[in-house]
């Protein structure tokens, strides 16, 4: 992985690199932002890069074989912790990131911005827990104790290092005592689940969502979509890469047709109307449903947004999507908007639950039903 890999995050790379030119880069970072932003793609590039002898200001120079070594994952210096299961025959207790090591670089090398979920889909494990034990942080101090083989540092990647958990305490040492060379990036998605002292004792480096320009160029490169589409899932992925690239397999995306279908069915109150509206959302699946209600959960934030401003201009939404929502201003107020929202948060906590998804949709539609046909009352416009 190198930073040229990396959509968008210009200040940050730069920040990084003229850390290492001024050789100021801590000892010890985290890494810290939400899904999808890249925190572990730039984690790579960071390692990659500062084992390049021939780096220039922007990124290593892809070339040379630290380079090769570091973008295959078996550069000698660079390590790699993540959270790991139990693996065959060995003691879970005995089981360390070293055991997963072809498993890790083909999930880092097909999905760099993956997550749990997506890792251990890769372990053949999505119902089990991860975690990172008291053997995993007996190796990273072998590992760092260590000299350098050929590379300039000895550096240990720390992925999901919120699940430490206790044991980050075993770490505490290497990192306020560590030998010269040497450089922990720790990874996390949940800074408040790490300990504060391990925190406190690390450079945090905050990694922002991906900005919409870089966003859209990625969705331009790799997908076929119209420029509304490219412009709905730009802003649908609000600087998650993860998430861009899950929705953006599609052909087109329907969610915006979907919702307004779904309001418009839900306010005639017509049951043949309501039932065949659940014949054609139930069959899409639960990914499909969860994606489609994310979907509505953005479209009615911008649309709060609209009914408190007055005005679409600064909105996150297509132009078609920004007209239907002036359209709705007249029979969708604040109080119901607020209402609607509260049916969509539940129906994404009952899907985790797996209920039945025609009697979820039929649930749903009748309730937004019973709010977009109540009395208008507090309107405000
Ligand atoms: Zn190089």
């Amino acid at each position: 992985m190198y930073f040229t890999d990396i959509p968008g995050q210009a200040e940050l790379k730069s920040y990084l690199t003229s850390l290492v030119a001024k050789n100021r880069l801590p000892h010890a970072m985290l890494l810290t932002g939400g899904e999808g932003y890249g925190k572990l793609a730039l984690a790579l590039a960071l390692s990659t890069y500062l084992q390049c002898p021939n780096k220039t200001d922007k990124d290593a120079c892809k070339a040379c074989p630290s380079c090769n070594k570091a973008n295959q994952l078996i550069h000698p210096d660079i390590y790699y912790a993540y959270p790991v299961i139990k693996k065959d025959k060995l003691k879970r207790e005995d089981t360390t990131s070293q055991h997963f090591l072809p498993e890790w670089r083909t999930f880092v090398t097909e999905q760099p911005y993956g997550n749990m979920k997506d890792w251990l889909r890769q372990l053949d494990a999505p119902d089990k827990n991860a975690n990172i034990n008291v053997a995993e942080c007996n190796q990273i101090y072998k590992n760092l104790g260590l000299k350098t083989y050929e590379g300039a540092y000895k550096i240990q990647l720390i992925w999901y290092a919120e699940l430490l958990g206790k044991e980050g305490n075993r770490l505490l040492k290497i990192i306020e005592e560590p030998r010269p060379d040497t450089v922990i990036i720790l990874i996390a998605h949940d800074r408040s689940a790490l300990l504060n002292t391990l925190i406190s004792r690390c450079q945090i480096i905050p990694v922002p969502p991906v900005d919409d320009q870089a966003m859209q160029q990625l969705i331009e490169s790799k997908y076929e979509l119209s420029s509304e589409d490219t412009q709905e899932l730009t802003f649908l992925a609000a600087g998650n890469i993860r998430k861009a690239l899950s929705l953006g397999v599609q052909n087109e995306l329907t969610y915006s047709e979907d919702l307004i279908k779904w309001l418009r069915v839900s306010y005639s109150g017509d049951p043949e109307a309501i039932v065949a509206l659940v014949d054609e959302l139930a069959p899409k699946g639960r990914q499909e449903l969860v994606n489609f209600l994310d979907y509505g959960l953005h479209f009615f934030r911008e649309y709060l947004l609209l009914l408190n401003t007055g005005t679409a201009n600064n909105l996150r939404l297509t132009q078609t999507e920004k007209e239907v929502a002036q359209k709705m201003q007249k029979i969708i107020n604040f109080d119901k908007t607020a209402q609607i929202q509260v049916v969509f948060e539940q129906a994404l906590g009952y899907i985790k639950r797996n209920l039945a998804l025609k009697v979820l949709i039929m649930n749903m539609t009748l309730e937004i039903s019973h709010i977009l046909k109540s009395e208008v009352d507090n309107f405000v416009s």
